[in-house]
């Protein structure tokens, strides 16, 4: 199958692409802008195309050429913080960037599509673990740029039966086992890469945002998920398309969660070094624990991590700082 990957070259797409390369089972075409992504982060046998979501006569013209029949979309703007400062950049590149992604695909017929949604739908939600069934709320634009998506994806396969996947993404994090590809964002907000930039000596100490949540010892909890694993996710998925022609959403987590405390503990174990950490005041917008049940994609997708041990992960993000000290 010709297989389009829309931010392939970023942090979750370029390990999505390197596991669809190794399968060898389908041709895959890279579009990336490459505001964030790097080509080195891809396989050189993958063809590349330059290009930008928001530019439909770019996509008309890639479109032409490859003609799609699957569309993995991981092109989007992901700082939260970010998206409370200037919002409408954040419609446009994730909604109207996404509709115009769309458009493009009903014009040359692509049958399905496998979105990168997010946790953030969920805003301070009422239980957990969070089922993907449960109520979406966004406390942020990000989160509600993405329901939006979401909600657009439903009346497309009702209108003209485009068949969808939403995978809601936790905290992506760790790198290929080979150490060559990982995260490099600049500048970096996410906890693990920034805790690792500590022993990697890019600074002196970690901030904790807050420890006074309503958390075991006080900092916010998260479910860490490593990349690896979302990618064989996006694998099954399009997998789950091809044999039910459904559309479907799912929820992609461990269903454990740790706490910023604990994450700056696995990598000190990880890494020897004592990463010194300082308290800060909360960060807007965080609640205090988000945990995904994975079981709907564990059932539906048969969806198995391999990862579930939080030092291995934070390993496996330590290779590749290691291996590439000054990003890619
Ligand atoms: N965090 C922190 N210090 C940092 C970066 C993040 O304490 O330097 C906290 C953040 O407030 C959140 C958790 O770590 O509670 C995970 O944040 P991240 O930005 O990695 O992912 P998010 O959960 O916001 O998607």
């Amino acid at each position: 199958m010709k297989i389009l990957i829309a931010g392939g070259a970023g942090y979750i797409g370029s390990h999505l692409v390197r596991e669809l390369h190794k399968l060898g089972k389908h041709e895959i075409i890279v579009l990336d802008n490459l505001s964030t992504g790097h080509t080195a982060a891809i396989p050189q046998a993958v063809t590349f195309e330059q290009g930008d979501i928001r530019d439909k006569q770019r996509l008309d013209e890639v479109f032409a050429k490859h003609k799609p029949v699957a569309v993995y979309h991981l092109s989007a703007s992901i700082e939260v913080a970010q998206s409370c400062v200037d919002p409408l950049s954040y419609y446009e590149n994730n909604v109207s960037g996404t509709v115009t992604l769309l458009q493009i695909m009903q014009k040359y017929g692509s049958k399905y599509f496998i979105f990168s949604s997010t946790a953030a739908l969920f805003g301070m939600p009422d239980r957990i673990p969070i089922e993907a069934d449960d109520t979406t709320k966004p406390v942020n634009p990000y989160g509600e740029t993405k329901l939006a998506v979401e909600k657009i994806l439903h009346w497309c396969d009702q209108a003209f039966g485009l068949k969808y996947v939403c995978l809601r993404y936790f905290n992506a994090c760790g790198a290929d086992e080979a150490g060559d590809i990982g995260e490099d964002h600049t500048p970096e907000s996410h906890l693990i890469p920034l805790v690792l930039q500590v022993p990697a000596g890019k600074r002196e100490k970690v901030f904790i945002f807050g420890d006074d949540y309503d958390t075991e010892d006080g900092t916010c909890v998260r479910d860490y998920v490593h990349v690896t694993d979302l990618a064989s996710a996006h694998i099954q998925a399009l997998d789950y398309l091809g044999e039910t022609n459904e559309s479907n959403r799912f929820n992609l987590g461990s269903g454990h969660g740790y706490s910023v405390k604990q994450i700056i503990d696995a990598a000190r174990r990880v890494t020897g070094h004592p990463i010194p950490a300082e308290i800060k005041p909360r960060r807007a917008g965080d609640p205090a624990t988000l945990v995904a049940s994975s079981t709907k994609a564990e059932k539906v997708l048969g969806w198995k991590r391999k990862y579930d041990s939080i030092d291995k992960i934070v390993a496996t993000a330590w290779k590749f700082h290691q291996l590439h000290p000054k990003g890619f």
